[in-house]
């Protein structure tokens, strides 16, 4: 399921207007309609260009595709049984009107005669670096529409008041005989009373109307744990987009972007920092004191220790639950640029010894005889 290619499946360029991607899809849905085409592998052509379409064609869908991929939908197609919004996209772009003439009537094949899970809504909210290491509670406003309480959603001021639809007889179709250019046929249509659910309510629910929802503004509180990396995603039930026919809502999904750090980047659970220290301690070796995300910790610098050498800290990284990464230190060594003219002096007696010291021993020399100089 993951990765797939909806500009592709419609043949578009990422940048094609609604115009050409309404357009698109309608070539390819008559190419591949079940009803016309009876190649195999036709109808899973058919119902991928019905997802491209049904994500590309709304823009809020969309960018949260161009931002995710396919994968941001996943959750959406598995929760309730795969492929929601097919019948919207019919809805959308009425086919009727495009296989009306040739077939005498598509009977709109709805599997949402009963309850439909809503979908699901995407948010992205930014934090701060140390936030995301020690975890955060974030007030969030939101409006949603919510399961009503009063009908549970079914918009039926009770039970009872939920009937099989008479006119259909409870399969939302109707038969409608129609004079056609070639003789009269029978088309199947779908029920006007019930508009294909096959279930009229009596009495609406007084509280929301018979909408089964009531729209509301309010506050959650998402709890982001410690430890979460840029890009985690939440998920907080029953604050997507609302169900039909007593469906439960959709869930919202939260992408938490984590604020780049001045000191330390991360990389898994592991923290990567530089430090520099002086060319005293680098020769001598040291213990100094390094900042971590949990504060400072000492770390050995042991004595002759070379530049860009990285030290580990071990378990000084991001903790995660019972896991904790470690934190790597690339050590960048200071070399002094303002001396006094003892500091010179005592550098030139250094180096006088170095020298003097036999060939095998000297530094310089090494180095003179790898440049062969
Ligand atoms: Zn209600
Ligand atoms: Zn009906």
């Amino acid at each position: 399921m993951a990765g797939k290619d909806y500009y592709a499946i419609l043949g578009v360029s990422k940048d094609a207007s609604q115009d050409e991607i309404k357009k698109a899809y309608r070539s390819l849905a008559k190419k591949y309609h079940p009803d016309l085409n009876k190649e195999p592998g036709a109808e899973q052509k058919f119902k991928d260009v019905q997802e491209a379409y049904d994500i590309l064609s709304d823009e809020n869908k969309r960018r949260t595709y161009d931002q995710f991929g396919s994968a941001a939908f996943d959750n959406t197609a598995g929760a309730g049984g795969g492929f929601h919004g097919f019948a919207d996209s019919f809805q959308d772009i009425d086919l009727d009107d495009i296989f009306g003439q040739i077939f005498g009537g598509r009977q709109r094949s709805r599997s949402s005669q009963g309850p439909r899970r809503g979908n699901d809504r995407f948010v992205r909210i930014n934090i701060s670096f140390m936030d995301s290491i020690q975890g955060k509670t974030v007030e969030f406003p939101i409006d949603y529409d919510k399961t009503c309480e009063t009908c549970h959603g079914t918009g039926a001021k009770s039970a009872a008041d939920i009937q099989t639809c008479p006119t259909c007889n409870g399969t939302g179709v109707v038969h409608k005989v129609v004079d056609a250019i070639f003789g009269r046929m029978e088309q199947r249509v779908t029920c006007p009373d019930c508009h294909g659910t096959g279930k009229i309510t009596k009495n609406p629910c007084p509280d929301c109307r018979g909408k089964g929802y009531q729209h509301v503004k309010t506050k959650i509180s998402v709890k982001i744990p410690a430890g979460i990396s840029n890009g985690q995603q939440i998920r907080v039930k029953g604050y997507g987009e609302h169900g039909e026919k007593g469906g439960e809502n959709g869930d919202l999904f939260i992408e938490v972007g984590v604020d780049p750090h001045n000191t330390f980047v991360r990389d898994g659970n592991d923290i990567h920092i530089t430090i520099p220290i002086s060319i005293v301690d680098a020769i001598l070796g040291a213990v100094i004191e390094v900042p971590t995300v949990y504060g400072n910790a000492d770390l050995k610098i042991p004595a002759g220790i070379q530049p860009n050498t990285i030290l580990r800290m071990r378990g000084k990284g991001v903790k995660k639950g019972a896991l904790a990464g470690d934190q790597y230190v690339n050590v960048n060594i200071k070399i002094p640029t303002k001396l006094t003219e003892d500091q010179k002096n005592l550098i030139r007696q250094f180096g006088d010894i170095e020298t003097k010291k036999p060939a095998h021993e000297s530094w310089f020399d090494r180095v003179k005889s790898k440049f062969g100089k």
